[in-house]
């Protein structure tokens, strides 16, 4: 089993350390893991950036060894639609194992705090964020995998505290997978929606039309920002990446790693 999506404490919203998580990862009997801490950029210039320095994440993470679990290096880049110079720019600074691109921002809000939500209703947000997302995936070139395609449904604060099928925004669905796909990028199974919002972000009727319209790259994480989480329905999210792509792909140095399911 594979976890490509956790946080520690070179996120600005993880504590935890990375030792932990390998320690945790082992007893797991996780066979890769993928850190990817947050380089999120506001969404808009003059915002509060939450970054990380090469510097310490190379502190962190380069001696770190296991013989049970393979680790590889990666980041959660924050796609905005001013930042693909500066993005770009921060992602040449090492040679990274993957990036994961993710929306976390949308009209200059992100989606997770409660001022996005301010005067617009469920369906007006998540026509409000998937509408960046597709504008960021036309800008962007560097990154790997598309985080959580559905980030919008899991904020405490999205009014439904539930999801929305793909039959209910394909239009914009379409275009963002179709984008994905004529680029070569990938789709993420990121299980932290499962507690949150009741599904994956996103769930399966996402992925079948991702893989209909012909995806090929998918990982699947967690999203942990403490070893609780580590891992968490990666059991559940590879019977789905089973069932629709009869694999599931890791990362090194940038190139897509096929594992047949
Ligand atoms: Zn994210
Ligand atoms: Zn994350």
């Amino acid at each position: 089993m594979f976890d490509y999506h956790i946080h520690t404490s070179i996120s600005f919203d993880s504590e935890e350390s990375p030792e932990a998580v390998i320690k945790e990862a082992e007893k797991l009997g996780l066979s890769e893991i993928c850190f990817t801490d947050h380089h999120d950029l506001n969404g808009k210039p003059d915002g509060v950036h939450y970054l990380f320095t090469l510097e310490d994440y190379s502190k962190a993470y380069d001696h770190l060894v296991s013989d049970k679990v393979k680790i590889r290096r990666g980041i959660e880049m924050g796609l905005t639609l001013w930042n693909k110079e500066v993005a770009e720019e921060f992602i040449k600074g090492r040679e990274f194992d993957f990036v994961l691109g993710s929306v976390h921002y949308a009209d200059g809000y992100d989606p997770y705090f409660p001022e996005f939500w301010d005067g617009i209703d469920f369906r007006q947000g998540v026509d409000k964020y998937l509408k960046d997302t597709i504008e960021c995936v036309k800008l962007h070139d560097d990154f790997d995998v598309l985080g959580h395609l559905t980030y919008v449904f899991k904020s405490t604060h999205n009014p439904t505290h539930s999801t929305l099928p793909y039959s209910e925004v394909r239009d914009m669905a379409d275009e963002i997978m179709k984008i994905l796909v004529a680029k070569g990028k990938g789709m993420e199974i990121n299980t932290s929606g499962v507690d949150k919002a009741g599904d994956f972000l996103p769930s399966i009727d996402y992925l079948k039309r991702f893989r209909e319209l012909g995806g090929e790259i998918v990982t699947i994480g967690s999203d942990a920002h403490d070893v609780s989480r580590l891992g968490q329905y990666s059991k559940e999210a590879m019977a789905m990446a089973k069932e629709v792509f009869g694999h599931v792909c890791t990362f090194e140095k940038r190139k897509p790693i096929f594992h047949k399911l």
